[in-house]
């Protein structure tokens, strides 16, 4: 299996054959065997070309190949609209249909409550606009001290949207050691500015 020679192991595998993928998209193939090894990554994707299963397959090996050290949110998607985040959480629930960890997603325009609610029932993934993380970690309802990997995705679009402040409040409170994944479809100026204060020796990857 061309998935199981990038380092997936069987409980992914399986998910994927569920989806009914055979073969690997181009970042998929550059983006997982240096994820899995906690690279941090730089990548050139746009929506199409499978980039989410290239972030969120090897994020879901590594934490569950680990046991956690507390309990907590150990990997953050941040992405730019609610549409984007919905789908993000959907692809993730379904990879790791096979694995036993947590994930949920929040965003705007809807009730905290549940978003609360579910929170505190335990998260291993969560997928987040800004804005409605912030508000959510003013009311208390997380704490992201426990995360290991963070993902931005779509940058740009993040950017171009106004989210710069937020995604920076929100990566202030990150611990300084973690895994950070980078993903744009450009790199305009300001995305590069973000990715050069947030990326340790990246991997950088275009397709
Ligand atoms: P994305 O670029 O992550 O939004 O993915 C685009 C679409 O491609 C989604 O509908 C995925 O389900 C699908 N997809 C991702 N990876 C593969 C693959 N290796 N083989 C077939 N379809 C895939």
């Amino acid at each position: 299996n061309a998935f199981t020679s990038l380092g997936l192991s069987g409980p992914l595998v399986e998910a994927l054959n569920d989806q009914g993928y055979q073969t690997p998209t181009p970042v998929q193939r550059k983006a997982i065997p240096p994820i899995l090894r906690g690279r941090d990554l730089l990548a050139a994707a746009q929506t199409g070309t499978g980039k989410t299963a290239g972030f969120a397959l090897p994020i879901l090996q590594r934490l569950a190949e680990t046991t956690p050290a507390r309990a907590g949110v150990r990997a953050l998607v941040l992405a730019p609209t609610r549409e984007l985040a919905a789908q993000v959480a959907e692809r993730v629930a379904a990879y790791g249909n096979h694995l036993s960890l947590r994930s949920t997603v929040v965003y705007g325009g809807v009730d905290m409550a549940p978003q609360v609610a579910q929170l505190q029932q335990g998260v291993d993934i969560l997928v987040a606009t800004p804005g409605r993380l912030l508000d959510l970690l003013h009311k208390g309802a997380l704490t992201l001290e426990s995360v290991e990997t963070l993902v931005l995705d779509e940058a740009d679009r993040m950017l171009d949207l106004g989210f710069i402040d937020a995604v920076q409040r929100i990566i202030a409170q990150l611990p300084a050691r973690r895994q950070n994944l980078l993903f744009s479809a450009t790199f305009a100026p300001a995305v590069m500015e973000l990715a050069n204060g947030l990326l340790v020796d990246p991997v950088r990857v275009e397709v």
